[in-house]
């Protein structure tokens, strides 16, 4: 099993563009987002029983799940959105370890967006978080998703406060300015840091 590093950090905080830069470094990185589609996908035994329970209004007319529709359903029925965790959250935790297992490479990153509010911390040997202010998530996130301030003021609110996250921070990267005065100080501390995750690799290596 490798060393797992938990990549974490609030909506649009920039944690895929952290990602990125440890993928370019050669290190496998697992996104839970990703895995939250795949145990969902057109076919898969978890979207049947998602058709069977909600009714067959939340698939789309091509078969795939009707995001939309669910995300609506769950919206006003706390009960429906319970029931959902509790069949989807399981499903996800086993690809992400399944993942984490077949990976061959010394450490791997596993983002995960809400990896303290769904208590997964747990899984890594070590937490490392994006961390911006929250006006900085805003105008970012409005920016990429075309989305009013409301709504990211909504899912920011969902999520535990920056406080909390860097309480539970092993390590922070600061992206608070603009990548092109930025970039390359964050390239020098992520190097720094996959120095940092290989040594202690292959000192929990030793241990086993
Ligand atoms: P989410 O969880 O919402 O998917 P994320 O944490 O993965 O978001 P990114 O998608 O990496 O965040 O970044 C959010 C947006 O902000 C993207 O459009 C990205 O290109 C941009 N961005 C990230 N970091 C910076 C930065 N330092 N300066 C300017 N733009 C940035």
């Amino acid at each position: 099993m490798p060393y797992v590093v938990g990549l974490t950090g609030g909506i649009g905080s920039g944690k895929s563009t952290m990602g990125d830069l440890f993928l370019a470094l050669g290190v496998p990185v697992i996104d839970a987002d990703i895995i939250a589609r795949q145990v969902v996908e057109k076919g898969s035994p978890l979207l049947a029983e998602l058709s069977n329970h909600f009714g067959t209004d939340v698939l789309t007319e091509q078969g795939e799940l009707n995001r939309a529709k669910l995300r609506e359903i769950i919206f006003s029925h706390p009960d429906e959105k319970a029931w959902l965790n509790q069949l989807l959250h399981p499903a996800i935790r086993n690809e992400m370890l399944a993942q984490v297992e077949r990976c061959l490479q010394p450490y791997v990153i596993l983002m995960v967006p809400l990896l303290i509010e769904n208590n997964l911390t747990h899984l890594c040997n070590r937490i490392l978080v994006v961390d911006v202010l929250p006006e900085t998530q805003i105008e970012r996130a409005i920016k990429r998703d075309n989305h009013k301030a409301e709504i990211i003021r909504n899912i920011i609110a969902s999520q535990v406060s920056r406080e909390k996250r860097l309480s539970y921070a092993d390590d922070i990267i600061d992206n608070n300015k603009p990548l092109e005065q930025s970039l390359e100080k964050i390239k020098m501390q992520i190097n720094e840091l996959h120095q940092i995750y290989l040594k202690k690799a292959e000192e929990k290596q030793c241990q086993n």
